[in-house]
């Protein structure tokens, strides 16, 4: 109970209008198609055009997946490291899995998007836990990529300066744009580090340059999806994909990202115990950049700060005038994540120690505080995605300024949070939080290069609908 189960009609409800494909076993991935008992219908429906678009990727995905005949014949191609000449039958994107589950969730959504735009086949690294954290996406065949994939030894030491980086390559005149022989393949880095060579991927001369080649190997630890928005070659077709464009990692998240079964686990009995029952759920993610240890007083003070302000908690009444609360009072319950315990034991005290001025009930929540990031451990990266999720399915989202974790939340909650912005010099901030323009994440490392004139640019006021972010004034977002 406290569960909503009035979504009847199955292509709306389950299928997320008709984003997810019928016909998966269940229960094999339980959260596939229970996902919506646990959620408001989302008020963004997938177009038609990408409905379309993501059925016929699924038929890609099976005729060109791993141990197909054009699969097999694709690395046979890779081993030979023959240069290609001519057109081949699949080609590939492997996405290396790289960096914090955030992150990872939001580069691989681009790394997507990337395949869908070139028509690629996206493989994933399943690196130490990708397939313990999420379910197959695509229906017949698997979107990890096989373990004795020949390079896989390599993708750790990739960097900006192996040898068969793009940009790399680029620096050298190993390789030239207009080229007609391509290599069998390469290595693109779009990591936060990344060079003003590497950057030429986000032009259109250098899109038409990959487009034979077979196969690209990515590490990437960014959202990188606004700068797609700005390769003209791309336009016509993300316009017809995403006709509202913010709704792009909010659609593509919920296509991809399946809580796989032991997190689906953690994530419902959590919202069951916890959260069916209230009336409101408010989520408010704490995540705090600062070399030292917390927590901090003046963060404490922000939270409280934005959340009174902007009337997302009720006021507590210091002089406990209100003696007995109504019956009927309403129950909110917060879902605080961090990795302290201490942010949300202030709170749950001050609820607890005092009435609300509303005369509401409070409760506080926070399922784990693993003091630092593990992202080595398998029960910690199960517990990041489940708080994750479970974040997303508040009603209110207050996030961190500068935190993926945060960022995917909001995406597949369809949430345009709070933002707490970035404390410096130990003060709250003066607005201590801002509601964010779009639910969005931002791409936190862009170009600034007009590839055209070939130099520098602001490319956060060339279009309306791609902006600098609240949270970091030269990144990217889509609003
Ligand atoms: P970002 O660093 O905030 O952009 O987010 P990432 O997810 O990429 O990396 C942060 C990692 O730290 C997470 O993946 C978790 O491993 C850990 N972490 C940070 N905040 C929390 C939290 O509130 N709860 C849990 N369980 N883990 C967290």
């Amino acid at each position: 109970e406290g569960v909503s189960f009035q979504h009847t009609d199955k292509y709306n409800g389950k299928l997320l209008g008709g984003l997810l494909a019928d016909g998966f076993d269940e229960a094999a991935c339980a959260s596939r198609y229970s996902s919506f008992l646990y959620r408001k219908i989302s008020l963004h429906k997938p177009s038609s055009y990408l409905i379309s678009r993501l059925r016929s990727y699924e038929d890609l995905h099976k005729r060109c997946g791993p141990n197909t005949q054009s699969y097999n014949k694709a690395l046979e191609q890779l081993k030979s490291g023959n240069k290609i000449t001519g057109l081949t039958d699949c080609n590939y994107i492997v996405w290396i899995s790289f960096s914090g589950l955030g992150n990872r969730i939001l580069s691989l959504a681009s790394t997507f998007l990337y395949a869908l735009l070139t028509n690629r086949v996206l493989l994933v690294d399943q690196g130490k836990d990708m397939a313990d954290l999420f379910c197959e996406p695509f229906p017949d065949k698997s979107w990890l990529l096989p373990r004795d994939f020949p390079l896989i030894d390599q993708f750790d030491s990739l960097n900006q300066n192996s040898p068969s980086c793009h940009g790399n390559m680029l620096k050298n005149n190993v390789i030239n744009s207009s080229a007609m022989s391509k290599p069998s393949y390469l290595y693109l880095h779009l990591v936060h580090d990344y060079g003003d060579h590497d950057k030429l991927f986000f032009c259109d001369g250098d899109q038409s340059f990959l487009q034979n080649v077979p196969w690209l190997i990515m590490k990437t630890d960014n959202y990188y999806v606004p700068s797609l928005f700005l390769i003209p070659s791309f336009e016509t077709e993300l316009s017809n994909l995403f006709p509202e464009k913010v709704t792009v990692f909010h659609h593509l998240g919920r296509y991809l990202f399946h809580p796989s079964n032991h997190v689906w686990g953690l994530i419902t009995r959590y919202y069951r115990t916890y959260l069916a029952k209230a009336d409101e759920r408010i989520g408010i993610q704490i995540r705090i950049f600062d070399s030292r240890r917390g927590p901090f007083k003046h963060v404490m003070d922000q939270i409280l700060s934005c959340t009174l302000k902007e009337k997302l908690l009720p006021e507590v009444d210091m002089q406990d005038s209100v003696v007995n609360p109504s019956e009927n009072a309403k129950l909110k319950a917060v879902l605080v994540t961090s990795l302290l315990s201490g942010y949300s034991e202030d709170l749950r005290n001050m609820y607890w120690e005092h009435p609300t001025m509303t005369g509401e009930v409070v409760g506080v929540y926070q399922p784990s505080h693993e003091e630092f990031q593990q992202t080595e451990k398998q029960m910690h990266n199960r517990k990041a995605w489940a708080e994750m999720y479970l974040l997303s399915l508040t009603d209110v989202l207050v996030t961190s300024a500068w935190s993926t974790f945060g960022y995917v939340a909001q995406g597949l909650g369809g949430l345009r949070p709070w933002i707490l912005y970035k404390t410096e010099n130990d003060t709250v901030p003066n607005p201590p939080c801002h509601r964010a323009m779009s639910m969005e994440p931002c791409f936190h490392a862009p170009p600034f290069y007009d590839c055209k004139a070939k130099k520098g640019i602001d490319t956060g006021i060339l279009v309306p609908h791609v902006r600098h972010c609240e949270d970091i004034s030269w990144g990217l977002k889509v609003v």
